[in-house]
């Protein structure tokens, strides 16, 4: 990797202040995470960008060893009914694929975005990846990746807590690993 100080530069410049730098190795990846996707969710099977659509939880191991850092960007909200939930994580992760794009053609060419949701470009999502309809755009949630999101970032002092009202803020969060 060259210098951290031009990345942020570069995340400034895309409008991204609230963020943390974390080794690969840091970042939690568990079974339990999988399990629960497998059972308890209801977009198994059903959103393209989420199991058995994605990589095994071995495989993703492997994937966060082929990398150097790992950002994690953070992103709090409030809405208003739980329905516009997605919508507003649509647009943040629209912005994010363009942020991985520019580290692309910065000569970082192995920039991978985790989106902090999973996808919900489509009013209806296909489910399956061989059959997605925008899949330059469409990425995996750190969650679909095995990534126990609450481990993980409370190691490096992000807020986030179980809700139990649509009314409290969201924390969620997005993750860029990085050559
Ligand atoms: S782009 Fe559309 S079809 Fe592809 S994963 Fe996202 S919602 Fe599903």
């Amino acid at each position: 990797m060259r210098d951290r100080k031009e990345l942020e530069t570069l995340f400034h410049k895309h409008g991204y202040t609230d963020f943390k730098w974390v080794e690969p190795i840091d970042v939690v990846i568990s079974q339990w995470v999988r399990t629960k996707c497998m059972f308890g969710c209801g977009n198994y099977g059903h959103n393209a960008t989420c199991p058995p659509n994605v990589p095994s939880v071995e495989e993703v191991r492997q994937l966060f060893a082929e990398y150097r850092a790992v950002v994690i960007f953070h992103f709090a909200h409030t809405v208003e009914k739980p329905e516009d939930r997605h919508a507003w994580t649509r647009g943040v992760n629209q912005e994010l694929v363009k942020l991985e794009r520019a580290l692309f053609l910065a000569g970082y060419y192995k920039a991978f975005l985790l989106c902090c949701d999973s996808c919900y470009l489509c009013p209806d999502c296909t489910g399956t990846r061989g059959t997605c309809k925008n899949p330059r755009l469409a990425r995996p949630s750190p969650e679909s990746m095995a990534i126990d999101v609450f481990a993980t970032v409370r190691r490096v002092g992000f807020p986030i807590e179980v809700l139990t009202e649509y009314s409290q803020a969201m924390n969620r969060y997005a993750f860029l690993l990085i050559e």
